[in-house]
C-alpha cells in the first residue's frame, strides 16, 4: 500500500516512486549513503553519533517508544568480543502496515540506518529479522543488500574507513511472538520463538549470548536523516520529549485506509483528515491509537489527542506502533473486544500460565457475552483476570492481550452490560452488516 499522505514527509520522500523508487541508485540520488559517508570519512566518534540520535529524541518505533540514543548507550563498550545488531521487521501487530513498506519502497535507508547504528554500538554484524508473511520483501532486501554490499557500504572496510559490518536477512514464518525482541533472538538461533527472562536484557545478553542492541524498521530508517539535519532539527521536526516524523498506518472505516507520515504532535483530526474522514459520512465512535494491545479510546477523547506517546498516553492509551483502528458506530465492541482476543489468545506461546490459560479465559467469556450467553458475573471476573495477568509474565503479551480487555469494559461497559441482559446487541444488525470491519456473523 503506497502513502497516501503526508505532512512534511521524511521518511516516505521515496514511495511516491512506487516500485520505481527503491533501487540503490535511486537512493544514492537523493543523498543516500551520504550520512554513512559522513560518519566514516570525517571519523566522527561513537559518543557523537550516539549523542546526535540522543538529541533527536528518536523514541523507538515499534511500539515501545524507548529513546534510540539512550538503548545504543547501554551496550558496553569495553566488550571486546562479538556485538551484534538486529532490526525487529517482524511487523505483527494488528493494524500495523508501515514497516513493510518502507521494506518495499526504500529498503535502503533501512540498510544506511543500520550501519550507522552498527558503528555507534560498535557491532560487527547484523539481522534485519523480516515478518515470514511478506517473503516478497525478504527477497527485495536481499536484493538491496547484494546492492549495497557491491557498492562497499556493507562489508569490510566500508568506504576505507577499517569499519566492518555484516548484514544478513533472516526471516521469519508469521508468529506474533517473535515480534518480542528476546523471542526474536531465540528464533534468529534457530530455537523456538520464545521470549527470555528479562534481566539480563539484550545489551548484555543478546544474540548468541552476545551484546546486541535491537530496534524497529522505522526507527533505523529516521537515523540517516538524523545524521544529515543534525539532531536538534530532527527534534524540531516533532515537539517536545517526541522528535521527528511518525508513520502512522490508517486502518477502519476511514475513507482512505493507508500508511501517512506525519510530524509528532500533530492533531488526531488532521491525521483523520488525511485519511479522507469518516468512510460514508459515518459518525466516529471509537479509535484503537497504537494497534491492537493499546486500550481502545473514545471519539471525544482522541479527537482532542494529538499525536505523540505523551499526549496518548495521558489520555489512557499507547501510540505504540502508530496503528490506528478507526470505528464508526456500526461496530458492536463486544464483537470487536471478541475478535481482539482470539487473536492474543491465539498467539500466546504459552511458557507462562497467567497468559497461556488466561488469554483463553478472556477470550471464552467475551465470546459467550458476545453469543448470548454471558452471566451478570463476567464483566467483574473479566476486570479480575486481567489484574492476574497484567505484570505477572515472562513478556509483554500477557499485558498486551489484557489492555484492550480493560479498555474497552472503561468506556464501554454498557454495552457489554447490555448484552448480559438483554442476549443481543445495542448496535441493530443491519447497521452492523452495512458498516463493520468486526461483524463476522448474525450473533450480534
Ligand atoms: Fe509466552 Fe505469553 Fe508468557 Fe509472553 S506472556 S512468554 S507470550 S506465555
Amino acid at each position: 500500500m503506497a502513502l497516501l499522505g503526508a505532512i512534511n514527509p521524511l521518511l516516505t520522500t521515496a514511495w511516491a516512486k512506487g516500485d520505481a523508487g527503491w533501487r540503490l541508485q535511486e537512493y544514492v540520488a537523493r543523498g543516500g549513503y551520504e550520512a554513512l559517508r559522513m560518519v566514516l570519512t570525517q571519523k566522527m566518534s561513537q559518543d557523537q553519533v550516539i549523542g546526535e540520535v540522543k538529541k533527536s529524541v528518536l523514541r523507538g518505533r515499534g511500539g515501545a517508544g524507548f529513546p534510540a540514543g539512550l538503548k545504543w548507550s547501554f551496550m558496553p563498550r569495553a566488550y571486546a568480543g562479538d556485538k551484534y545488531l538486529v532490526c525487529n521487521s517482524d511487523e505483527g501487530e494488528p493494524g500495523t502496515f508501515k514497516d513493510r513498506d518502507l521494506l518495499r519502497f526504500d529498503p535502503h535507508s533501512v540498510i544506511e540506518g543500520m550501519a550507522i547504528a552498527a558503528y555507534a554500538v560498535g557491532a560487527g554484524r547484523g539481522y534485519n529479522y523480516i515478518h515470514g508473511e511478506i517473503f516478497d520483501l525478504y527477497l527485495r532486501f536481499e536484493e538491496a543488500l547484494a546492492e549495497a554490499r557491491a557498492a562497499g557500504f556493507i562489508g569490510q572496510d566500508i568506504l576505507g574507513s577499517g569499519f566492518n559490518f555484516e548484514l544478513f536477512a533472516h526471516h521469519g514464518y508469521g508468529a506474533y511472538i517473535c515480534g518480542e525482541e528476546t523471542g526474536l533472538l531465540e528464533s534468529i538461533e534457530g530455537k523456538k520463538g520464545q521470549p527470555r527472562y528479562k534481566p539480563p536484557f539484550p545489551a548484555s545478553f543478546g544474540l548468541y549470548g552476545k551484546p546486541t542492541t535491537i530496534n524497529n524498521t522505522e526507527t533505523f530508517s529516521a537515523v540517516p536523516y538524523i545524521m544529515r539535519m543534525g539532531g536538534d532539527a530532527y527534534l524540531n521536526l516533532g515537539k517536545a520529549n517526541n522528535g521527528g516524523t511518525k508513520l502512522f498506518s490508517v486502518s477502519g472505516h476511514v475513507n482512505r485506509p493507508g500508511n501517512y507520515e506525519v510530524p509528532m504532535g500533530t492533531p488526531f483530526p488532521a491525521l483523520l483528515e488525511l485519511a479522507g474522514g469518516m468512510r460514508g459520512g459515518g459518525k466516529l465512535k471509537a479509535v484503537i491509537p497504537g494497534g491492537s494491545s493499546s486500550p481502545v479510546l473514545p471519539a471525544e477523547i482522541i479527537m482532542d489527542c494529538t499525536l505523540d506517546y505523551d499526549s496518548i498516553a495521558k489520555a489512557g492509551s499507547m501510540l505504540g506502533s502508530g496503528a490506528v483502528i478507526v470505528m464508526d458506530e456500526s461496530v458492536c465492541m463486544v464483537k470487536a473486544l471478541e475478535r481482539l482476543s482470539y487473536f492474543y489468545f491465539e498467539e500466546s506461546c504459552g511458557q507462562c500460565t497467567p497468559c497461556r490459560e488466561g488469554t483463553g479465559w478472556m477470550y471464552r467469556i467475551v465470546h459467550r457475552i458476545e453469543t448470548g450467553d454471558g452471566r451478570p458475573e463476567d464483566l467483574d471476573l473479566l476486570g479480575n483476570l486481567t489484574g492476574n495477568i497484567m505484570g505477572r509474565t515472562i513478556c509483554a503479551l500477557g499485558d498486551a492481550a489484557a489492555m484492550p480487555v480493560n479498555g474497552f469494559l472503561k468506556h464501554y461497559r454498557d454495552e457489554f452490560a447490555y448484552h448480559i441482559e438483554h442476549k443481543k446487541c445495542l448496535v441493530p444488525p443491519d447497521v452492523q452488516r452495512a458498516g463493520s470491519t468486526f461483524y463476522v456473523g448474525p450473533s450480534c
